[in-house]
């Protein structure tokens, strides 16, 4: 598989039996399935997360991404819990793409995040 965002040969990495794609230039990571989710659960997955959050910083700006299995552009969404981080999302179900840093994130709750969603929850209410 190529990676959606720099076209850099992506590899396989497994935690705890869990099977994801990891870029071997810019370290954004694909999800084929709900992967990320479960990782989330799983302590000390963030060790797949090795690359530089700057760059990956960088790489989340680029639009426009199309999804390595089905060539379709993908949908960059916030996640729930943490709207400052988005990721991408294939519309047709084949995965989600994290950048650099960002499953490290998305795995890191803290309670300013929490305090943050609950707040734009609030707001969403009025
Ligand atoms: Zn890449």
């Amino acid at each position: 598989m190529e990676c959606p965002k720099c076209d850099s040969i992506m590899e396989d990495v497994t935690y705890h039996g869990l099977t994801v794609e990891r870029c071997t230039h810019c370290k954004g990571i694909w999800f084929p399935g709900i992967e990320h989710k479960q990782l989330k659960e799983i302590k000390g997955s963030e060790i797949i997360d090795i690359g530089s959050p700057e760059l990956g910083k960088e790489y989340d700006l680029l639009e426009d991404i199309h999804c390595p299995v089905c060539d379709t552009v993908m949908d960059r969404v916030p996640d729930l819990f943490q709207p400052h981080i988005h990721f991408e999302i294939c519309i047709h179900g084949h995965g989600s793409f994290f950048d650099a840093g960002e499953f490290k994130d998305f795995k890191e709750e803290t309670l300013s995040d929490f305090v943050r969603s609950l707040a734009m929850h609030l707001r969403k209410k009025k």
